[in-house]
């Protein structure tokens, strides 16, 4: 046994042992990026932070076209318009090139930013599996100043779920009871299958004893409330990860093979219209998320 040449050896192994795992992180980032999990200008933040991270390595090429409806001739296109070299890694960007890239993706995918006016009108919605439901039930637990809005719903209890404390469960002819009487401030049919809703009348009263309110809903009853009451902060919670969110869809176990891959489907959707929210907030650690969305109901 060459002692001499087991070092060398050993080092190859590492060496092509990290390159494996670089080159999945940058897959995973890609991912990240098609799903709008990560904004493109928080990608280049994070390669601007540490060049030789994931994303400090990824190919400004690899970049373009994990960005959606960007396909090669249009990319060829872009970098010549920018002045950039196709070899170029995120990291390796010159501040002319760098400049250019942050104008042109500012144009192009705008970042939502924070509205000047505050609302104790808080709707925390995000894709399927994001933990929007946990990170609500932790707000409960810590916040009880904050008021978390009970929903009305056909679809029938689970266990160990209490009448009035998790939904008000109602048939369908109550449901559409409510909807004509107008105590609904928005409503939606959730996953193609049951409905949704959130009461009117206790909101009111919350807000006028000057309390906050949360409520955790889907997307489409996150643009009713935008109508109904344009003052209302929307806040679209983020999964760390588009692999996470995979993850927990997979890990949580309630849904067969089917459901899943709608329900993922349906996240993709979602996410893309995250620029509607005036805050995102990442879901990496419950008790942080809840916190900041504590923090912005002031
Ligand atoms: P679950 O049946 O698992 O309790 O909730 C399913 C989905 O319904 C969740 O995404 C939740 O955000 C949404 N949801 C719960 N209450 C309401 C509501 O009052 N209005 C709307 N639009 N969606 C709701």
């Amino acid at each position: 046994m060459g002692d001499k040449q087991t070092p060398p050896d050993v080092d190859r192994v590492a060496a092509s042992r990290k390159a494996v795992a670089a080159r999945r992180a940058r897959a995973a980032l890609k991912r990240d990026l098609a799903t709008r999990v990560v904004s493109p200008q928080e990608m280049l933040r994070r390669a601007d932070a540490e060049a030789l991270s994931p994303a400090g390595t990824m190919r400004i090429t690899d970049f373009l076209t994990s960005l959606p409806a960007i396909g090669e001739s249009k990319r060829e296109r872009i970098l010549a318009e920018l002045g950039i070299s196709p070899v170029k890694r995120l990291g390796g960007l010159g501040a002319r090139q760098r400049h250019a890239l942050d104008v042109w993706l500012d144009g192009r995918f705008p970042e939502a930013g924070p509205r000047d006016a505050r609302s104790r009108l808080i709707v925390l919605a995000g894709p399927t599996a994001v933990g929007k439901g946990t990170v609500a039930a932790h707000i409960q637990e810590h916040h009880p100043e904050i008021l978390l809005s009970v929903s009305a719903t056909t679809r029938p209890p689970r266990p160990g779920e209490v009448e009035g404390q998790h939904y008000y469960f109602v048939d369908d002819a109550g449901f559409d009871e409510l909807v004509a009487r107008g105590e609904l401030l928005e409503h939606a049919t959730v996953h193609n299958r049951y409905r949704y809703g959130t009461p009117r009348e206790p909101i009111e009263r919350a807000l006028a004893e000057g309390r906050s309110v949360l409520l955790e809903i889907d997307l489409q009853g996150a643009r009713q409330v935008r109508e109904a009451a344009p003052d209302a902060m929307l806040v679209f919670l983020l999964p760390p990860s588009w692999d996470e969110l995979v993850h927990r869809l997979v890990g949580r176990g309630t849904e067969d093979e089917e459901e899943r891959a709608r329900r993922l489907r349906t996240a993709r959707v979602e996410l893309a219209s995250q620029n509607e929210f005036d805050y995102r907030v990442v879901n990496a650690d419950v008790a942080d998320a809840a916190a900041q969305v504590v923090a912005l109901a002031g």
